[in-house]
């Protein structure tokens, strides 16, 4: 138990989960193949390679206010004529002596002008000349050519993840298309009997198929291109033939359910018979009958496998702190860091025996800072906390929760990148 000296005690045959991330990382091999696709369709793709910079950026000396531009050694005069009127968009001129220029934002600043006033330091009189409150620095409201970046630099790297910031960045140097990594494709199956489609009437003991329309969700919204293979049954032989068919052409396949160890669970058996495991079972709760295997030679010759547990929300806790990382660093791109930080719970619970567990929290910050509460049943079969939670109170195997004191707590958020 932490606190006491001695070592944390976690179920014996148990991966730590952070170490079961780690490997995670350590496992994954970027894809290769690449596409070229124009800025319109480049949200959160994966750059296949650098870009650098087209031009200076900003490309020519502009205004940064909508103002006066003029020489500093002729704001002692009493006022200056206005001769000259700048747009944005006009070309570079030249600042005739003994006036200013009227200027708005983003336009050249005229050749020989020092700097730019804003206009509402200004008084214009009768005739339309100009008069300075205050003084002015040189270069002031200026926005330089080359300040930011020059032609050339590096603007984004490859396995950069393009944002809407990192499109609007290649949009400024004039880049309309970019090469980027195509998409992971991920061969999906859920396993168990009871399985049956939503929107299909039920008997009881069915039970509707729910992570395969999470994790289809989630596999979207990570970019990846679902190759949905349905639910097979829990047989080995569906299973053999499931996974054969799933791993042709597929960078990765994923399966949910049948991955513990009873009779029923012949996930295991059938990846040893095509492939093998990586790892299986993982010290968190809920999530420990997680498996990283491979179908074929090796898990880098062959096509990694990554089996889900069956509770849902082991299954979604799964895929956030373990299979995510994964495919992030196979769709080429880095692994998030695991963002964590304190924040004080505001119930007392009993601790975990052997395992660290994610409690499902809402944050409250009437206070003003956040206090974690618990979001609902925290039942691994219970999706109403986890859909309602803003992220997990981490707590270390056989600690006790107790109000008032700080856990680390992982923003849910995070895992949407
Ligand atoms: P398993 O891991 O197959 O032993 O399943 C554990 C629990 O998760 C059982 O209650 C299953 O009915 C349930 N379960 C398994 N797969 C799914 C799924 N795809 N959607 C919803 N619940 C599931
Ligand atoms: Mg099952």
């Amino acid at each position: 138990m932490s606190g006491c000296g001695c070592a944390e005690v976690v179920t014996p045959g148990l991966l730590d989960l952070f170490d079961a991330r780690a490997r995670m990382i350590a496992a994954a091999r970027p894809i290769t193949g690449s596409e070229r696709v124009g800025l319109g369709e480049a949200a959160r793709r994966v750059l296949a390679e650098e870009v650098r910079a087209t031009l200076d950026m900003p490309g020519v000396d502009n205004s940064a206010m909508d103002g006066y531009a003029l020489r500093l050694a002729e704001l002692g005069a009493e006022s200056l004529p206005v001769v000259q009127r700048i747009p944005a968009g006009a070309g570079v001129m030249r600042l005739p002596a003994g006036g200013c220029a009227r200027i708005f934002t983003g336009a050249p600043v005229p050749l020989g002008a020092e700097a730019v006033v804003p206009q509402e330091r200004v008084h214009l009189d009768a005739e339309g000349r100009m008069r300075v409150e205050g003084d002015l620095a040189a270069g002031a409201n200026i926005r330089r050519r080359g300040e930011e970046t020059r032609a050339g630099e590096l603007l984004l790297p490859a396995g950069a993840r393009l944002g809407a910031a990192a499109i609007a960045l290649l949009a400024s140097h004039g880049v309309g298309e970019v090469a980027v990594l195509r998409r992971l494709r991920v061969a999906l199956l859920s396993t168990g009997d009871e399985l049956i489609e939503p929107g299909t009437a039920r008997v009881p003991g069915q039970v509707y198929d729910s992570n395969r329309a999470m994790l289809l969700a989630l596999l979207v919204q990570a970019g990846c291109e679902v190759l949905d293979l349905g639910v097979i049954a829990d047989a080995p032989l569906d299973l053999h033939q499931a996974f054969a068919e799933a791993c042709d052409g597929a960078d990765l396949v994923m399966c949910t359910g049948g991955v513990s160890v009873g009779e029923e669970d012949h996930v295991r058996p059938v990846i040893e018979r095509l492939g093998g495991i990586a790892f299986h079972g993982v010290a968190m709760k809920p999530g420990k009958p997680f498996a990283l295997g491979y179908l074929g030679d090796s898990l880098s010759d062959g096509t990694p496998l990554i089996a889900l547990p069956g509770n849902p929300v082991a299954s979604l806790v799964g895929w956030q702190l373990l299979a995510l990382p994964f495919v992030q660093v196979r769709q080429g791109r880095e692994a998030a860091p695991l963002q964590r930080f304190p924040v004080v719970a505001g119930f007392s619970r009993r601790g975990p025996k052997g395992r660290r567990e994610l409690l499902r929290v809402v944050l409250d910050w009437a206070a003003g800072t956040p206090v974690a509460r618990l979001a609902g049943g925290q039942g691994s079969h219970m999706l109403s906390a986890a859909s309602q939670a803003h992220g997990y109170l981490v707590i270390d195997a056989n600690n006790n929760v107790e109000e008032g004191h700080a856990y680390e707590y992982c923003p849910a958020a995070q895992f949407l990148d």
